[in-house]
């Protein structure tokens, strides 16, 4: 079974066709199927099912989600985008909404911190359904930033490598990561990570799942590595610590089994779907 990350899906009809035609997105937006994005406080707004909630158009929505099953979905820019309480939302979020919640968080987020031209200084204005914005002074057009993030399990003999970041709980594990760098593959980003944060070399780098993860921008890019050896050297700059897991202690956290030697990364965390994969229950 290919492994499924929190965030696959099935998202809805993103439409973009229809982004570069504002009378059609006008149109839309006109219909009586039309829904907007409720948010509250900075936060797409969640029912008691942790579905996303939708209320009735005013009219001056200027993002354009997509349409669901048809029906166009919109959203106002928030004043403001509150990070920490929407990451603390994900707990709660029905996953089938997830992709939709990463979109409306992210979308915002770039135009409330992008609102002027990197080239020339002047204001920019949402163009393209709020998918990019265009300088209206050197026409420069800019689209919504996407962060692509490694994170990678590395193996040496049947066991696997796991990190703690200073501000995880107490006890949790979870697989490295760090931003890919301009002019850097995926392999040579998971390459050198492992070396930075570990001190490892490790051969056959393989791509195995992705999700976005909002906060704000991230792609982050699921790999698995083999290590050349087991020795580690870590950068506490980076890390509390990292350590070798056994299958067996991977497998006792992943049941939640109260001894066991580390806390999981929560299932809406790529990192969980990782480790699902390597024990051989996604
Ligand atoms: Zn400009």
């Amino acid at each position: 079974m290919p492994p499924e990350p929190f965030f696959a899906g099935p998202g809805i009809d993103r439409a973009d066709a229809l982004r570069n035609r504002p009378e059609a997105v006008a149109a839309l937006l006109a219909s009586p199927d039309a829904r907007a994005l409720a948010w509250d406080g900075g936060v797409p707004a969640l029912d008691s099912m942790g579905a996303l909630r939708w209320g009735e158009v005013r009219g001056d929505e200027t993002l354009f989600l997509g349409l669901d099953n048809g029906a166009p979905r919109f959203a106002t820019l928030p004043e403001s985008v509150a990070g920490p309480e929407a990451r603390s939302l994900l707990a709660q979020l029905d996953r089938d909404d997830a992709p939709l919640f990463a979109a409306a968080l992210s979308l915002s987020s770039w135009h409330l911190r992008h609102g002027f031209c990197s080239v020339c200084g002047a204001a920019s204005a949402m163009v393209r359904g709020g998918w990019a914005r265009r300088c209206p002074s050197c026409d420069a057009e800019h689209y919504p930033r996407v962060d692509p993030v490694v994170i990678m399990l590395a193996t040496f003999e049947d066991r696997l490598l796991l990190g703690r970041q200073p501000q995880y709980p107490p006890g949790r594990y979870s697989a490295l990561a760090g931003f890919v760098e301009p002019g850097e593959t995926i392999e040579a980003a998971v390459a050198r990570e492992l070396g930075e944060e570990a001190g490892i070399a490790v051969t056959d780098v393989h791509y195995l799942a992705s999700q976005p993860w909002p906060f704000p921008s991230s792609l982050m890019i699921g790999c698995t590595a083999t290590a050349t050896g087991d020795a580690l050297t870590i950068d506490h700059d980076e890390l509390d610590d990292a350590r070798w897991f056994s299958r067996d202690e991977v497998i006792a956290a992943l049941a939640g089994d109260a001894n066991a030697a580390f806390l999981p990364p929560p299932r809406f965390a790529i990192a969980r779907t990782l480790l699902d994969h390597w024990i051989g229950d996604a």
